[in-house]
């Protein structure tokens, strides 16, 4: 079976194209030729759908996307949808982080306990008739006091997995995170659930 990625992120769509080969998937590149989507649905399956849609009209085939959010108990979910945006449109992941810490100050979330948190992802396959397979996976664990770490991206210095005893994210190598994270666990279920078809 072919897929095309809606990603264009070479990280992600490498990612991607080892879990699915499992499946007997061969994943196909984001043709450079489709603009990009502006990810303005309120909710992460909605933003997948928003993306996998404009990539399965453009090339007539079957189209893989993803949306992940971090959702931060004391802040009643929030940055979820927006964990991209959460500092402003254009905010790097530093300013995220930042305004994320200060966020659990303000709070005065200042225990482990007070500070648990999860990713979210939500894979979404579209075919071009409009049927659809959606699968989400989870990662729990806490935001931490400070930063630790350097590997992956956004979020990853301040998450610890409850896994990962008490390392963050950024302290793991990309197969330990893989392994545990959720978009590692959405993945899995989306090969395993093509296996099944
Ligand atoms: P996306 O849906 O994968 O583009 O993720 C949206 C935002 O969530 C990103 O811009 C990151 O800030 C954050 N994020 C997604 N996945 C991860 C992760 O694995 N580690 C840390 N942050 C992440």
């Amino acid at each position: 079976m072919e897929l095309v990625c809606a990603s264009a992120n070479p990280d992600k769509v490498a990612e991607i194209a080892s879990i699915l080969a499992a499946a007997g998937v061969e994943l196909l590149a984001r043709p450079a030729s489709v603009a990009d989507v502006i990810e303005d649905a309120d909710t992460l399956v909605g933003n997948a759908r928003l993306k996998a849609v404009a990539i399965a009209e453009a090339t007539g085939l079957p189209a893989v996307a993803d949306d992940t959010g971090l959702e931060v108990d004391a802040l009643g979910g929030v940055p979820g949808v927006r964990s991209a945006r959460f500092a402003g449109e254009h905010a790097t992941y530093d300013e995220n982080v930042e305004l994320l810490l200060a966020r659990l100050d303000a709070a005065a979330a200042m225990s482990p306990e007070q500070r648990t948190a999860r990713f979210r992802t939500v894979v979404l396959l579209r075919w071009p008739d409009g049927n659809e397979l959606v699968v989400e996976g989870v990662c729990e664990g806490v935001i931490t006091a400070e930063r630790r770490g350097t590997n992956g991206f956004g979020y990853d210095p301040v998450f610890a997995p409850v896994e990962a005893g008490g390392s963050t994210f950024a302290e793991l190598d990309a197969a330990q995170k893989h392994a545990i994270s959720h978009r590692g666990r959405a993945l899995r279920a989306l090969a395993s659930a093509l296996g099944n078809r």
